[in-house]
């Protein structure tokens, strides 16, 4: 039995969003646990799809002694503040000195961190953490950390870490089960009793975040390699498609991989990389344009089989967006696309309108762009309250199985023949009781347009006929070719087939 130490910190910093995260954005609960330190961190953590939650009880069932430190997350947006980052270090640190310090040391030490987190006065968040830990614990103490998927992996942090274990799915269905495999290393290594030889490579282009889903090509089969190289000689291996919204020399893909063998080590962290390498072309994916999408997706709806769902990926929700953008609708209804559904619009003043007008009535009403990004405008006509519903739900696709929706009052709007399905909360279009909870069944519908960049593939590949990701104007770029980056390394290509920054 060892007594192993466990924290969690977690940032994925987007750098060209407004916002920066402060010290308060992560004690707020947000659908996961606010800041939380010692022993209430275990009760906190509890039930989660979360990798220190899986950690824990994997490793109190493999019977270790678990020491909880601190964990807090924060939701994605600019830089983490240096007041913030100083903050939560400071804690840490204090924390694992007390620890040491006390009557029974840890003797290992795993840490739940996300890989991808910019702080105001430092590119690489994690890789300056682990190093101010090292010095805490020494080289010594077994030190294994998980990451979210989208980590933009540094060798300092390879150099500080003996083993990282990354997530395997995105959407994100694995991270309990990452905790859990984290624990499963930890273990081998606490047996084993050397540290494990490490391999590390950065992969030259960053990948859109729309093709970087493990449930389709080309990511799907470069998963399956990487599971079909583990074992033997080799501990654990990770592929990191990275964050590349985040403007530091070490943005992008990589892969790492641990075992008791430098060349099996070695090899299958090639082989990985080669697998990346020769799906170049694939991973380069098509954005269309709204006009172009809806003209496409009306051609073919008639003998489709499903709906053609569009992605509006810009104004995603989960990675920034507002869900209050029109592009899309606006072309559906010039295009006459009668039929056509678009969810979930979060427009809390017209839902109360509609509300207010009752179902069967026609209300003017300017809908969308309350956010009040620049360059956005709100369609102005005469809507149609179709239906109507409280917003009191509960979602049942594999992403929010079981969570209680409260997206306050709804509407089913009809404006020249489009639906809207409008939202009082804002809310990724990831789970089909969204729409059903105003009648509509998704399968049903000819051209369906989701707020949802990758989640929503979840809970609608089933019906969907086709998916074309629609780059209609919105704050949440999705080719990262568009945005203004200055400090990439020199030689990354800034998208799949692209050129280096400055060629
Ligand atoms: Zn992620």
């Amino acid at each position: 039995m060892t007594v192993i130490a466990v924290g969690g910190w977690h940032h994925e910093t987007n750098t060209f969003a407004p916002t920066p995260a402060t010290y308060e954005a992560f004690t707020r609960d947000g659908g996961r646990p606010a800041l939380c330190r010692g022993e209430a961190m275990l009760a906190a953590l509890q039930g989660f799809n979360l990798p220190a939650a899986g950690f824990i009880d994997t490793a109190l069932a493999q019977g270790h002694e678990v020491r909880p430190l601190l964990w807090c997350e924060a939701t994605p947006s600019a830089a983490v503040t240096r007041d913030a980052y100083e903050r939560i270090s400071a804690m840490l640190i204090e924390d694992l000195e007390g620890l040491m310090a006390s009557g029974r040391p840890p003797e290992a030490l795993y840490l739940d961190l996300h890989g991808a987190m910019v702080a105001e006065h430092l590119d690489d968040g994690e890789g300056e953490f682990l190093s101010r830990v090292r010095r805490v614990v020494g080289d010594a103490m077994p030190l294994v950390a998980s990451l979210d998927l989208h980590a933009n992996v540094t060798a300092a942090m390879v150099e500080q870490v003996d083993a990282l274990v990354a997530y395997r799915t995105y959407p994100h269905v694995d991270r309990r089960e990452t905790g859990e495999r984290a624990a499963g290393v930890m273990d081998s290594l606490l047996t084993g009793g050397r540290k494990p030889d490490k391999a590390f490579r950065q992969i030259p282009f960053l990948i859109p975040l729309t093709w970087q889903c493990t449930m389709v090509e080309p990511m799907a089969s470069v998963y399956s390699a990487l599971a079909e190289g583990e074992g033997g000689d080799v501990l654990t291996a990770s592929v990191l498609a990275g964050f590349p919204l985040t403007d530091i020399p070490d943005c992008g893909p990589s892969v790492v991989a641990y075992g008791h063998d430098a060349v099996a080590v070695e090899g299958l962290a090639d082989r990985l990389t080669v697998a990346i390498l020769e799906r170049e072309e694939a991973f380069d994916g098509k954005f269309y344009a709204p006009d172009e999408a809806v003209e496409y997706a009306m051609a073919r709806s008639a003998e489709a089989k499903g709906p053609i769902i569009f992605a509006d990926t810009q104004d995603n929700p989960g990675a920034g967006g507002n869900a209050d953008t029109v592009g899309i609708l606006d072309a559906l209804v010039r295009h006459r696309a009668h039929g056509a559904v678009l969810g979930v619009m979060c427009d809390a003043e017209v839902a109360a309108a509609a509300h207010a007008a009752g179902e069967g009535a026609e209300i003017t009403a300017s809908l969308g762009a309350k956010s009040g990004q620049s360059g956005h405008t709100p369609l102005t006509g005469k809507y149609r309250v179709e239906r109507l519903g409280d917003g009191r739900f509960t979602a049942r696709g594999p992403m929010y199985r079981g969570f209680r929706m409260r997206l306050g009052p709804m509407a089913l709007l009809n404006l020249d023949g489009v639906r809207i399905v409008v939202a009082s909360a804002k809310q990724q279009a990831a789970d089909k009781e969204m729409f059903r909870h105003l009648g509509v069944e998704p399968a049903d519908v000819k051209i369906l347009a989701l707020k949802s960049s990758v989640h929503f593939r979840n809970d609608f590949t089933d019906v969907a006929h086709e998916i074309l990701v629609v780059e209609a104007p919105g704050p949440s770029i999705a080719d990262p070719a568009k945005l203004p980056f200055k400090r990439l390394r020199p030689g990354l290509r800034i998208k799949p087939k692209g050129k280096p920054l400055g060629e």
